[in-house]
């Protein structure tokens, strides 16, 4: 699966069919001098952001970003009854799997460079990812008028029929990324049969998968840490990662998986997804005024990786909430000719 939350900006726009989001257009567009910065991961203790973080984080860092923006306000309304959802489904879900492994084993695939959850059969059980899509659909009514009347009605697709019609729709949606879910939504009709555009019905399937996802991580990340990966995917469910933040504490980059909400330290002078480590084609750049916020490139593979660096920001960030935030940055690194790393999925 390589589609992401920052790649769904546009399915909240679509939701909120009133817009808001300011183009950026009067915005001076400028490239920083070559990234200079000898930094290098140190292998000091792993410090990384506990998930799911608190209610109360969450809204203490939306009122942050939305006192710069206003636009977003709407935008987060819709992520915050989301979220809300997902984290009181992620506690009954957290019921119905175990990982069986000992975390020697868990070790020693993630030394061999291979991402845990490529090796499980995983349970997602068709009735409760029904009731979590259910749950975020009405959620995201509530949130916003706005919001398509079909989602309330999207459990009684045929999809949703239970039994092994439904298991099988799971399977087959988490294996897909996201042009090609799309394009199966829109192969199968389902779009249609359920009056709702393609783009918006992903995004609340992918939003339920990314619940359960998260449960594996929590439960994985409880017998080991993640210190012995050092690839540009995650290490517990293949997702390439498309957002980095420079540790506020230290410095150091962690990558960040946005299905899984796993983390992981990945030197700075590298690209993630080629490999490349010759300084000179490593490069980023930033708005005027918005430091923290970066796009990183690199001159081999021409793929960008958007960053926030805590250190500027002076305080650590919370993905999701940063990638919302971010959003812009994704037409800024297109409009310089380079690439999203979504064609690069790793995803079973
Ligand atoms: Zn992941
Ligand atoms: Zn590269």
């Amino acid at each position: 699966m390589a589609c992401n939350i920052f790649y769904f900006l546009q399915s909240y726009v679509i939701i909120l069919t009133s817009g808001g989001m300011e183009e950026e257009k009067s915005r001076i567009f400028i490239i920083s001098e070559v990234f200079k910065c000898q930094w290098e991961s140190k292998g000091v203790s792993f410090l990384e952001q506990v998930y799911p973080p608190s209610m109360d984080k969450v809204t203490r860092e939306i009122e942050k970003n939305v006192k710069k923006n206003k636009d977003l306000s709407k935008i987060y309304e819709v992520y915050k009854s989301v979220l809300a959802v997902q984290l009181q489904y992620m506690d009954r879900i957290e019921k119905t799997i175990s990982i069986e492994a000992d975390p020697d084993e868990l070790k020693d695939l993630l030394r061999n460079g291979t991402f845990i959850l490529s090796g499980y059969t995983l349970n997602m059980e068709g009735k409760l990812y029904k009731e979590l899509v259910q749950a975020i659909c009405e959620a995201i009514k509530e949130a916003s008028a706005e919001a398509p009347d079909n989602l309330l009605n999207l459990h009684t697709a045929e999809e949703f029929t239970e039994g092994a019609n439904l298991e099988t729709f799971i399977k087959d949606i988490a294996k897909l990324n996201k042009q090609d879910l799309q394009d199966y939504l829109e192969r199968t009709e389902m779009d249609q049969r359920t009056g709702l555009d393609s783009e918006v019905l992903s995004f609340v399937l992918v939003m339920a998968l990314s619940t359960f996802y998260s449960v594996y991580m929590k439960k994985i990340r409880e017998n080991i840490d993640f210190t012995l990966w050092r690839k540009g995917h995650c290490p517990v469910c293949g997702q390439v990662a498309s957002f980095a933040r420079h540790r506020g504490e230290d410095g150091a980059r962690v990558l960040l998986c946005w299905l899984c909400h796993a983390e992981w330290v990945f030197p700075r002078i590298e690209c993630p997804y080629c490999g490349n480590k010759e300084q000179k084609k490593l490069r980023f750049f930033y708005l005027p005024g918005e430091k923290a916020r970066q796009v990183h490139v690199c001159e081999v593979c021409n793929k960008y990786l958007k960053t926030v660096d805590g250190k500027a920001l002076e305080r650590d960030v919370l993905l999701d909430v940063e990638a919302i935030a971010c959003g812009y940055l994704d037409d800024l690194a297109e409009k310089e000719g380079y690439k999203r790393p979504d064609d690069m999925t790793q995803m079973h």
